[in-house]
């Protein structure tokens, strides 16, 4: 029987079963199209990173021996979509059967159910064969439950998979080291540079301009630093594990401003478009840290795999529980604009200037930048949740809406009510100050929250709490900051609001 499998952009999954056998009757395709190009406007790094490895993984799957088609982005004969692509393969080869893998965007998954029941032929889905989780684990494992905490998803990840455990007790005597993981980075040790594969992307670059592709941010053509081939992303797992694990869980909090990576590992783009899996990853990690018990502690390790064991399953498992629904979601009324700031780095805000241009030239900033650098300032500022989704979706080289939209809309914007997280993470300039150098090099003042000169955060961060307090006053975990709120004199908190509009009115002059 003649097959047509597909193979999704973030599905380059070389140790998926389909691609144990060699059939000659099966054919796999691989499509760069302007429907995925075009839905979200991309960072061009984003566009340039997932062409080149959908490209390496058509070569080496070809290599192998497998029938393949691969559609490029200026190819003539190219639909640029998907039904039209799926329609025109199975008429040119005669196809029998459509194959696919579970996507893990809802927008394709409703895609393919829809192409599948217009097909005149058998079509069949496959699992992807990459997470520990199936897509409704999640939602049966905190079934009745009216907070669903994290922590408890991860323990029994733990367990279930018997991950960092000695018998039925977690290695180390604790679950979780992160009271251990929250250093300030002040330069006592110094931090190895990323590992960076210097590809010249020039003619892809140029095949994106020709195509008219709408792109932002910045690329290197000479100096394109992500992984781009399995080789490559095996090259990386085994860097971190080398030079970064050893100091991850303590710096996995800090930002700097000479240091745009720290020690973190720079593996989501490898494992997002499952060039990696994660266990894979896991293993690794682990297997590192039992040879190198002397140098590396239980915490670094611990809190590596709480992101992935974790966090990633959990945001997973989060998305498939409240899609469609969570993409719409604002409880807090948010209807601010994006400053232009976002796309070109315009301010005078040191962390920001930092943790935007990072993104906008790296594709890349690591969790603490997005959330309470970036994430704060788009909360405090109460821009609507849907501009923030789509700048995050955008910009950053491992964005890809399953992940980027519960840590985006829920963790970090609590426009879901707090379905992911307790309480909305907000702060102050001080909270900033005290993970970062950002501040003693900022054109403000971090201890002043008043006047030409006073730190932006200050002043929003109050007028937020003020604005939203209705909405938090049943919150115990806000009872501290809205008992301070309370506290306030009338003419403090007019002050404060005053400077804060006026800051949310003229965010560009900033
Ligand atoms: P490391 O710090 O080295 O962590 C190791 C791995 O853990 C990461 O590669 C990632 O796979 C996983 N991980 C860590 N935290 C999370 C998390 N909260 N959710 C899911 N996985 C996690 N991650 C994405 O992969 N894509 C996104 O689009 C994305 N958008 C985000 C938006 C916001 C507002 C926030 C706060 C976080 C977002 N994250 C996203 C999570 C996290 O910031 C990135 O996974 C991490 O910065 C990637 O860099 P790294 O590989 O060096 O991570
Ligand atoms: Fe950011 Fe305020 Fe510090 Fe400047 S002073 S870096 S704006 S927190």
């Amino acid at each position: 029987m003649r097959k047509l499998r597909l193979i999704l952009g973030d599905q380059l999954n070389l140790q998926h079963s389909w691609f144990q056998h060699i059939d000659e009757n099966t054919i796999y395709v691989l499509a760069e199209m302007r429907q995925e190009t075009d839905y979200a406007k991309h960072n061009i790094q984003k566009v340039v990173g997932f062409f080149l490895s959908m490209r390496n993984f058509y070569t080496t799957i070809k290599k192998l021996g497998h029938q393949v088609t691969y559609f490029h982005i200026n190819d003539t004969n190219n639909p640029q979509d998907l039904e039209k692509i799926i329609f025109l393969c199975i008429e040119k080869y005669k196809i029998e059967k459509f194959e696919y893998q579970l996507p893990d965007e809802y927008r394709l998954d409703e895609q393919l159910k829809s192409i599948c029941s217009r097909l005149k032929i058998h079509c069949e889905v496959f699992d992807s064969e990459h997470f520990y989780t199936t897509r409704n684990e999640l939602t049966d494992f905190f079934k009745g439950k009216k907070l669903l905490l994290m922590e408890n998803f991860y323990r029994n990840m733990r367990k279930k998979h018997y991950v960092l455990m000695d018998d039925s007790a977690p290695l180390g005597n604790q679950w979780n080291f992160d009271a251990d993981n929250r250093k300030k980075y002040k330069g006592e040790v110094p931090v190895p540079s990323e590992k960076n594969f210097h590809t010249d992307v020039s003619e892809v670059v140029s095949q994106i301009k020709k195509a008219g592709i709408l792109t932002f941010g910045n690329v290197d053509l000479q100096n394109f630093s992500w992984p781009t081939s399995r080789e490559q992303c095996l090259v990386v797992l085994e860097y971190f594990c080398k030079n970064l694990l050893k100091h991850f869980g303590d710096y996995e909090d800090a930002m700097h401003t000479d240091e745009k990576f720290l020690f973190h590992s720079r593996l989501s783009f490898a494992m997002n478009t499952k060039m990696l899996s994660p266990k894979e990853v896991i293993q690794c990690i682990i297997y590192h840290f039992h040879e190198n018990e002397t140098e590396i502690s239980i915490s670094q390790v611990e809190g590596f795999v709480r992101q992935i064991l974790g966090w990633r399953e959990y945001i997973r498992g989060i998305y498939w529980k409240e899609m469609p629904n969570y993409a719409k979601i604002n409880v807090l009324n948010n209807t601010n604009k994006l400053p232009q700031f976002f796309w070109n780095g315009k301010t005078k805000m040191n962390c920001l200037s930092h943790a935007i241009n990072q993104s906008l030239d790296d594709a890349y900033a690591h969790h603490i930048q997005r959330l309470m650098i970036i994430g704060n300032f788009t909360l405090l500022t109460q821009i609507h949740p849907d501009e923030v989704d789509a700048w995050y979706l955008g910009v950053y080289i491992d964005a890809i809406e399953w992940v980027e939209m519960p840590n985006t809309r829920g963790m970090s914007q609590y426009a879901d009510g707090g379905i992911i997280a307790t309480k909305p993470y907000v702060s102050s300039g001080s909270y900033i100050n005290k993970m970062s150098n950002n501040c003693s090099k900022c054109y403000y003042n971090v201890k002043e929250k008043f006047g030409d000169k006073a730190c932006p955060f200050n002043s929003l961060y109050w007028n937020f709490l003020d604005d939203k307090k209705e909405y938090f006053k049943g919150n115990q975990r806000m009872g501290m900051m809205l008992n301070l709120l309370h506290k306030m004199s009338p003419e403090e908190l007019y002050k404060i609001k005053v400077k804060a509009n006026e800051i949310i009115n003229n965010m560009d002059s900033y």
